[in-house]
């Protein structure tokens, strides 16, 4: 398949971390580390409570802020969720979607994932939609059809356009802060695989076109050798954003991927 050249996208996921003071300070420090980088889309994801105190410590910097989930409504009776539009209006650009963390503890299926990226998209919040095997499924043999399950449940209906908007997250589960790393060839060859059902879905063109994140145990030492794999386009990294210096380090081996 032919390749256009994408934009790496390097995001943190600080997961259930981080007090607002606490998160202002990682991301004063990360804003004055990546200053000067250019070439990469930087996301930071803190917690809900967080959002508002990192959109104002990110204002006017390269630094784009996430949340780590939403719900597929824009108001109404739904006690403790959290919506689309409110996302948009503490300043969200993105949003992840998916995580295997949700799917495990909290019940994501892939009709959930659908409803939720609909609902981004409804308001121009970009989905990070995450997908992976458990470590059982690679074992057996079962990585590609789990991926694909997951991959295509994700995006019912969405158009070329709105699939334009997504980024997707390979995370295999087993790598997951475990330590354990996917080597630089399995990854490619999930990205590849992806790559290859999204240009079945829409068409090689857009397929070409979007970017997929690889995500588990992504620190700067191994950071040069995934991102030199012809499909993968960025990194989405939960440990090692929670330190300014590690996370600024992985922004700035990205450069060199553009
Ligand atoms: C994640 O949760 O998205 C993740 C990749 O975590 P870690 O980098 O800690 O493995």
């Amino acid at each position: 398949m032919e390749r256009t050249m994408r934009t790496p996208i390097i995001a943190g996921n600080w997961k259930l971390n981080k007090t607002i003071s606490e998160a202002v300070a990682l991301t004063t420090a990360l804003r004055a580390s990546v200053a000067d980088v250019n070439g990469v889309e930087i996301i930071v994801a803190p917690p809900f409570t967080a959002l508002a105190a990192v959109s104002d410590a990110i204002a006017g910097s390269n630094i784009c802020l996430s949340a780590q989930d939403v719900y597929s409504e824009d108001s109404g009776a739904f006690t403790g969720e959290v919506s689309a539009p409110m996302l948009k209006d503490v300043g969200c650009d993105y949003v992840i979607i998916g995580h295997s963390e949700r799917r495990q503890y909290f019940g994501e299926t892939n009709e959930s994932v659908n409803q939720k990226v609909k609902a981004a998209l409804a308001h121009d919040l970009k989905p990070i939609i995450c997908v992976g095997e458990l470590l059982e499924e690679r074992e057996t043999g079962r990585t590609e059809a789990v991926i694909e399950d997951h991959v295509t449940g994700g995006i019912v209906g969405l158009s070329a356009a709105e699939l334009l908007s997504c980024v997707i997250a390979y995370e295999p589960v087993w790598a997951i802060g475990t330590g354990k790393t996917a080597t630089p060839d399995q990854a490619q060859e999930v990205h590849n695989f992806i790559r290859g059902l999204l240009a079945k879905s829409h068409s090689v063109e857009t397929a070409s076109q979007l970017c997929i994140q690889y995500g588990g145990s992504v620190k700067p030492e191994n950071t040069a050798e995934l991102m030199a794999q012809p499909d993968v386009d960025g990194a989405l990294v939960g440990g090692a954003s929670l330190e300014a210096e590690s996370f600024a380090q992985i922004v700035k081996m990205a450069v060199s991927r553009q």
